[in-house]
C-alpha cells in the first residue's frame, strides 16, 4: 500500500476496500453487484438505511435532526444552504478561515445579504478566530463556518454558541474524526471523499426545524425537504458510495467508535508536528500553533529548493500526496482517518532522515 497523504479523494480503511472486493460481483449471494441492483430494492434499502442509523448511532443524532445523503459534493451545500434558510429581508453571516469559506460565502452573496461574522485572512488563514471576536446578530437567518481548513491546516476546537441562531458547519474535512455535540448545529454538511468514503456521497445533518421554516420556491431537488420527505430516495442516490459509507462507519465502529478515532488522530498528527517543532526551524508549520489540524498538516522546508528536494525524495520513497494545495504552495501531510499510525511514522522518519542529510 502507497503511504498515501492525499488530501482529498485520501486514503480509505484498506478492511473496507478489501471486504468491497469481495463482495463486488456477488452482493449478499444476488448474484449481482451492489451497484447493479434497483435503488428501490430490499437488499439496497437495508444498506442505504443501515448507514443512517450507523452514522445516528455514532454521532448519538437527537431526533430532532435528520440525516440526509445527496450529491454535488461539500460545494453544491455552498449554495443550498443560503437557497433554503437565507429569505428576504434576512442576513447570514459568514466566518473567513481559508478558501472553502471564502467559496462559502461567495455563492451566498448571489442569493441573499450576507455579513462577514469574523477573518483570518490578515494573518494568512494561520488561525481560527476567538470566540469573542465573532460577530453576528440574533436576527440572521445562520452562521456558517468551516470547521477544519483543508488548504491552510487549521481546525476549530471550540465552536462559538450561536444560541437561537443555526450554526452552519462545513465539517468536509473532519467529519467522523472526533465526537461532536450535533445539537449545538443547526446543519453540518461534508463530502464523503475524505473521512466518510468515496467521492459522489455528500451528507447533511440537518435540525428538523429548520426544514419546516426553508423556503419553498426553491427547484425541487434544491430543497432539502425533499430528500428528507424521502428518505434521500428522491432520485437514484450514489449507492455505491453509500454503500462504502456504510462499511467505513462499521470500521469506526470496530476501532472503537469517535473517541478511539480522535486519539488515533491526536497520536498520528503528533508524530509529525513534533518532527516539525524539534527541527530548530528546518521544517516550519503554517498554523498556529493553538489552531493547528489534526487532519491535514500544513508545513515548509527551510529554503525553496530543499523544499522542492524534499518532495521530490518524498515522491520518490513512496509518499503520495505531500504537495500543498496547488494555491499556498508549501508542503502538507493530510493525516485522516484511515491513515495508519504506521505511515505518519515512516514521514515522520523520513523527514528527519531528511533534516539530518540537508541541514
Ligand atoms: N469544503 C471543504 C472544507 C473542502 O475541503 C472541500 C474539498 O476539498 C470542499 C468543501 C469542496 O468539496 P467538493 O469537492 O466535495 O465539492
Amino acid at each position: 500500500r502507497a503511504f498515501n497523504f492525499n488530501a482529498g479523494p485520501s486514503a480509505l480503511p484498506l478492511e473496507v476496500l478489501e471486504k468491497a472486493q469481495k463482495e463486488l460481483v456477488n452482493f449478499n449471494n444476488s448474484g449481482m453487484s451492489i451497484m447493479e441492483m434497483s435503488h428501490r430494492s430490499k437488499d439496497y434499502e437495508a444498506v442505504h438505511n443501515d448507514a443512517i442509523a450507523r452514522l445516528k448511532s455514532l454521532y448519538s443524532i437527537p431526533d430532532n435532526y435528520e440525516v440526509l445523503f445527496l450529491q454535488g459534493g461539500g460545494s453544491l451545500q455552498f449554495t443550498m444552504v443560503p437557497m433554503n434558510l437565507l429569505k428576504e429581508g434576512q442576513t447570514a453571516s459568514y466566518i473567513l478561515t481559508g478558501s472553502w469559506s471564502e467559496k462559502a460565502w461567495k455563492e451566498a452573496k448571489l442569493l441573499g445579504i450576507t455579513k462577514e461574522a469574523a477573518s483570518t485572512k490578515g494573518n494568512a488563514y494561520r488561525n481560527i478566530p476567538a470566540l469573542d471576536d465573532i460577530q453576528f446578530s440574533d436576527t440572521d437567518a445562520y452562521v456558517h463556518l468551516t470547521s477544519n481548513n483543508t488548504i491552510f491546516g487549521t481546525q476549530w476546537k471550540d465552536f462559538p454558541l450561536t444560541g437561537n441562531v443555526p450554526l452552519v458547519a462545513d465539517m468536509s474535512s473532519d467529519i467522523l474524526s472526533k465526537p461532536i455535540d450535533v445539537s449545538s448545529f443547526g446543519i453540518i454538511y461534508a463530502g464523503a471523499q475524505k473521512n466518510l468514503g468515496p467521492s459522489g456521497v455528500t451528507i447533511v445533518i440537518i435540525r428538523k426545524d429548520l426544514l419546516e421554516n426553508a423556503k419553498t420556491d426553491i427547484p425541487t431537488i434544491l430543497k432539502y425537504s425533499t430528500h428528507a420527505d424521502s428518505n434521500s430516495l428522491y432520485n437514484t442516490p450514489p449507492t455505491f458510495g453509500i454503500y462504502m459509507l456504510g462499511e467505513v462507519l462499521k470500521w469506526v465502529e470496530e476501532k472503537g467508535g469517535l473517541q478511539a478515532i480522535e486519539k488515533n488522530n491526536e497520536e498520528k498528527a503528533k508524530l509529525i508536528y513534533d518532527v516539525i517543532d524539534n527541527s530548530n526551524g528546518f521544517y516550519t508549520g503554517h498554523a498556529s500553533n493553538e489552531s493547528r489540524s489534526l487532519m491535514n498538516i500544513t508545513f515548509r522546508v527551510a529554503d525553496e529548493e530543499l523544499e522542492k528536494q524534499f518532495l521530490a525524495e518524498a515522491k520518490e520513497a513512496g509518499f503520495v500526496g505531500l504537495n500543498g494545495h496547488r494555491s499556498v504552495g508549501g508542503c502538507r501531510a493530510s493525516t485522516y482517518n484511515a491513515v495508519p499510525y504506521e505511515t505518519c511514522k515512516a514521514l515522520a522518519d523520513f523527514m528527519i532522515a531528511f533534516q539530518n542529510k540537508n541541514h
